[in-house]
């Protein structure tokens, strides 16, 4: 459904745009109404896209005016649809593009939102820093994107969410007023802390327009390597292992089914077998450190004596910088591995790690009860007890016919998360897939406060309005 936005408003977008800020033009359009796996094909009357703080504020402040709901979109690589419009403006940031400020004293750097996380890292390593966060959509995710989502990614373990790496956010609230919390304080406990309520936000209170971001120091020692275990149960005992050896230095543990590791093998190019033999699972650990040579033996003396003790069945430690990414190829291909496969139910839960081993027994079971023939493949950042648990259609069987049982299957899987204590969304967001769903396993209690907290700064619900409660 396209939302009619009356042609007086069109017009003073477009007088505030200027030429090149906005287009109709669908072929400008038709990517970002398209989600990269098909699943959400969006509408839209107008793309506006402004190349200042200002520019949003005048166009914000239109549309509040009007009452003409808004979706935002950075890089459109989320996973759970929010980005997509369904016939509100689309607001794109990709003119939003300078990095601000790069700081080696404050250890910060500015970026504004339609900046790629991949410049991010490009700028920080100019000044001999390194923006930590890892994540296999990096050359297209924005700041804003990941700031909106709270994106989790692959070094989590040891830096944490986004949550923990945000020092100040400038944004355009509902209204079109603009809020700059661009601070770069370490320590700041005045209150309520507000760009929290932004960091995850999805686009419901505003316009995230830029960003300070936490810089780290370069680390003097990597060691990435791949370990073949039994079960994922056995993968939770190297991760405490993991942590004793290398202390805080463990800065991921990542996990692989070996059906998830064919179809990478199998369905996208140039990619290697990690080991020489075929086996159930895998574990692709880093450890990195500030002393030269440290991380490489704390990985040699782990996986030595797991070894020994027939913890593992294998693993081979990177000699190379290339080897190291073509491990990690393998793990970021999982999801576009399984792409060509056909109809996926996707899900991105999270358990107390404790629960993960049997998290993936549980819901196995009952998916090929549910489904018989269904392929699943589960793997994901298994050291913060986050997993991406998939569930394929039958080799040969129906897309439709599948898809058909999502949201039945889907809930089984959601059931056994929750009775677990765990997330039904541990990274990705709620969107518009998971709003309703979310409702669910949240409290009214809960769900009261938040719709208030929305009301008070959106009362005529134009941000994002299919998202959240
Ligand atoms: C191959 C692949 C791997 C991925 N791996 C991970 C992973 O490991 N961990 C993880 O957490 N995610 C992962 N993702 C998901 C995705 O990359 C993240 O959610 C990312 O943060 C989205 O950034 P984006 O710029 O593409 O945002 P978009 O997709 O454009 O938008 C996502 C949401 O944020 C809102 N939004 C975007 N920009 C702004 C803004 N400036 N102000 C307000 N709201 C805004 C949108 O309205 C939407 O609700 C992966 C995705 C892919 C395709």
């Amino acid at each position: 459904m396209t939302i009619s936005v009356p042609a007086d408003v069109l017009s003073r977008l477009k007088a505030v745009l200027g030429e090149g800020g906005w287009s109709q033009d669908p072929d400008r359009l038709a990517p970002k109404l398209l989600e990269w796996r098909d699943r959400w094909k969006g509408t839209t009357p107008f793309l506006a896209l402004p190349r200042t703080t200002a520019d949003v504020s005048a166009i914000v402040g239109i549309c509040h005016e009007a009452g003409v709901p808004i979706t935002t979109q950075g890089g459109n690589t989320g996973l759970v649809g929010g980005q997509i419009p369904q016939g509100e403006i689309l607001l794109s940031t990709e003119r939003l593009s300078t990095i601000r400020d790069v700081d080696a004293f404050d250890d910060v750097i500015v970026a504004e939102a339609g900046v790629t996380l991949a410049a991010v890292h490009e700028a920080a390593l100019q000044v001999r820093r390194r923006f930590p966060m890892g994540l296999a959509s990096e050359g297209t995710a924005t700041i804003g994107g990941i700031v909106s989502t709270n994106a989790g990614g692959t070094a989590v373990l040891r830096y944490g969410n986004t949550r923990d790496l945000v020092l100040g956010i400038e944004a355009v609230l509902p209204n079109g007023e603009i809020w700059n919390g661009l601070k770069r304080l370490r320590k700041d406990n005045t209150g309520y802390d507000l760009k929290q309520l932004f960091i995850g936000g999805e686009g419901t209170l505003g316009v995230v327009t830029a960003a300070s971001l936490k810089l780290f120091p370069i680390l003097a020692s990597r060691a990435t390597a791949v370990a073949a275990v039994e079960s994922p149960e056995v993968a939770i005992q190297l991760l405490v292992r993991a942590k004793e050896e290398a202390g805080g230095a463990v800065e991921a543990f990542e996990l692989m089914g070996r059906r998830g590791v064919e179809f990478v093998l199998k369905n996208i190019p140039n990619q290697r077998d990690p080991l020489h033999r075929s086996y159930p699972w895998y574990v692709l650990i880093e450890i990195a450190s500030g002393e030269p040579g440290a991380a490489g033996a704390a990985m040699e003396r782990l996986l030595g004596k797991a070894l020994e003790d027939s913890l593992i069945l294998d693993a081979a430690i990177a000699q190379s910088e290339a080897q190291a990414k073509a491990f990690w190829s393998v793990r970021e291909n999982q999801s576009p591995g399984q792409k060509p496969e056909g109809a996926t139910w996707k899900h991105d839960i999270s358990v107390p790690v404790s629960q993960v081993a049997k998290f993936i027994a549980q819901a196995t079971a009952a998916m090929e009860a549910f489904a018989p023939g269904c392929r699943i493949t589960a793997f994901g950042h298994v050291g913060d007890g986050n997993i991406h648990y998939d569930v394929i259609r039958p080799d040969g069987g129906d897309d439709a016919a599948h898809s058909a049982k999502r949201n039945e299957g889907s809930r089984i899987v959601h059931d056994i998360a929750a009775a677990m204590g765990g997330s039904i969304s541990a990274e990705h967001g709620l969107g518009s897939m998971k709003t309703e769903e979310a409702r669910r396993y949240k409290s009214p209690v809960e769900v009261a406060a938040l719709s208030a907290i929305r009301q008070s700064l959106d009362p005529k619900r134009i941000m994002n309005p299919r998202v959240f409660f």
